[in-house]
């Protein structure tokens, strides 16, 4: 089983230094415990957080051990008898080839089906995040999950309702990590417990063509806005526009750090003003932004990507949030487990019918993990940050 463990914290910038790959066995299963290979490991930004010792919502990741993140993969050996050899399941696999999990624990593991005659995208009763998943960036937010979250997640893999057989859509396994995942909720929860948009409403989104951003444009197009995207790159931007369904999509990079600048080119894509901004980056951007929201205009506050490396973020006009009467709200989507299903449905019912096009960017082998982790944290990546295992 090749790992890939935190070896150090980082110093700034993260760097390859900071992990180191070793291999180990598999230890013989236990009662109840069953071994997964993984197919997927999910690389995200909430991860380069937890690389940070310093108090959070979540505690850091340990030194020394298996590097946290989500996979979906298959059950290659079973002690549990609600698990067989085949089973596919998403779980919080981490850094690593195959996972030895306790089945017994509520929540820990849940079975989706890609193949066969009856495939499904997992919207139905196991389709919930398990407990402790997917807590995420540690930079703006304080306080650890607590006990009380962890209640309620395993009280959610109990008690969501069933989809009828005759919902049940397909979707290939990688999605379960992306768009019908965690960062698909995400979008939902900003969009719609949040800013809260009306039709007509002219929304933003910074880190647009990313796995958050891509769902939140489909959402919010469904909803009836006016969807502006803030990217990184003209290639980015075309794919905004040609398939995330985006009104326009604004090149920050062009704009070199400007903020007024950025800020003219905001004010020509939003004719009406910003009625709600869906918050990924920080800094400069949100700067720009600020200054073209309307009175009683929403702010999600998801994440603050451009501060993860320890790059301070001050905010240049706090006093707009008084004079445009503005509600700013931060959130940790891990914490609402009662809006998944709900929302894992709707996503999977757009990606369904082609107006959620996901891209994925695929890195091979658990050894390129740490270099395309780092590597989406500078935006190389396009899309869902992924690596395939087996
Ligand atoms: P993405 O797929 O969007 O990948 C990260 C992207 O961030 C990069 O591709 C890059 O896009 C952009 N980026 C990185 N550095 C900068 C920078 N300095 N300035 C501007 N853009 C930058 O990741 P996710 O969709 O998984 O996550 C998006 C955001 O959502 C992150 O901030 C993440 O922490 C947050 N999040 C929060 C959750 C919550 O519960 N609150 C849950 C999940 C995610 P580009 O090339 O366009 O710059």
């Amino acid at each position: 089983n090749t790992q890939i463990l935190l070896a150090s914290r980082p110093q700034g910038e993260a760097t390859v230094d900071n992990f180191q790959l070793v291999v180990s066995e598999t230890p013989p299963l236990q009662e109840g415990q069953v071994l997964v290979r993984h197919h997927y490991l999910s690389l995200d930004p909430y991860m380069r957080g937890r690389m940070n010792a310093g108090k959070s919502y979540a505690p850091p990741q340990p030194l020394g051990e298996v590097m946290i993140g989500a996979t979906v993969g298959e059950v290659v050996e079973s002690r549990h008898p609600d698990y067989a050899v085949g089973d596919q399941v998403v779980g919080m696999g981490g850094w690593q080839e195959y996972s030895v999990v306790d089945a017994r624990q509520p929540g820990v593991l849940r079975k989706v089906d890609t193949r066969g005659a009856c495939q499904t995208l997992g919207v139905e009763s196991e389709n919930v995040p398990q407990r402790g998943q997917f807590l995420s960036d540690s930079q703006s937010h304080s306080g650890a999950m607590g006990q009380e979250a962890g209640k309620k997640w395993a009280a959610a893999a109990h008690s969501q309702p069933t989809t009828p057989k005759s919902d049940r859509l397909q979707v290939p396994l990688s999605y379960y990590l992306g768009a019908v995942g965690m960062p698909g909720v995400t979008a939902w929860y900003g969009l719609v417990k949040i800013i809260a948009p009306k039709a007509g409403d002219t929304l933003v989104v910074s880190a647009a063509t990313g796995a958050v951003g891509s769902a939140f444009a489909a959402l919010a197009k469904a909803r009836g806005c006016r969807v502006v995207g803030i990217a990184g790159g003209s290639e980015k931007c075309r794919y905004a526009l040609d398939e995330l369904g985006f009104d326009a999509c604004i090149d920050y990079k062009l704009h070199q750090g400007d903020t007024q600048s950025l800020a003219r080119a905001l004010q020509q894509d939003c004719p009406q003003g910003i009625d709600g901004y869906f918050e990924n980056v920080g800094g400069w951007i949100m700067d720009a932004v600020m200054l073209r929201m309307n009175a009683f205009s929403r702010m999600a506050l998801c994440g603050m990507i451009a501060g993860y490396d320890g790059q301070p973020l001050p905010m240049r006009y706090p006093a707009l949030i008084l004079t445009q009467r503005m509600r700013l709200e931060g959130f940790i989507v891990s914490e609402h487990t009662d809006v998944w299903p709900q929302a894992l449905q709707e996503l999977a019912g757009l990606v369904a019918s082609g107006k959620l096009r996901p891209r994925e960017t695929i890195a091979q082998g658990i050894a390129a993990a740490p270099e395309a982790f780092l590597g989406m944290l500078k935006g190389k990546n396009l899309g869902k940050q992924l690596v395939k295992l087996f």
